[in-house]
């Protein structure tokens, strides 16, 4: 049976997954040259880490950027 998500290919083609476009993530770039994704609802809600484990593929928090802009 191969009812199982290829994630591998999905991780390779987006390694950050949801967060690359949610309003809640802030990129985070260390001084040792690596990037975070911090994700901004951890510091209101207990069930988001601070520092997701990436890719982020499912999420119930993920709100895309685009949509707040709504003017
Ligand atoms: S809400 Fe989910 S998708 Fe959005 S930044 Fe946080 S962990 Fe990433």
């Amino acid at each position: 049976m191969s009812d199982q998500v290829d994630s591998n290919s999905l991780g390779l083609r987006d390694p950050i997954g949801l967060c690359t476009d949610c309003r809640h993530a802030r990129v985070i770039h260390s001084s040792r040259g690596g990037t975070f994704y911090l994700c901004q609802l951890s510091e209101t809600d207990p069930r988001f880490a601070k520092y997701p484990r990436l890719p982020v593929l499912r999420c119930i928090g993920y709100e895309p950027a685009e949509e707040a802009e709504d003017l």
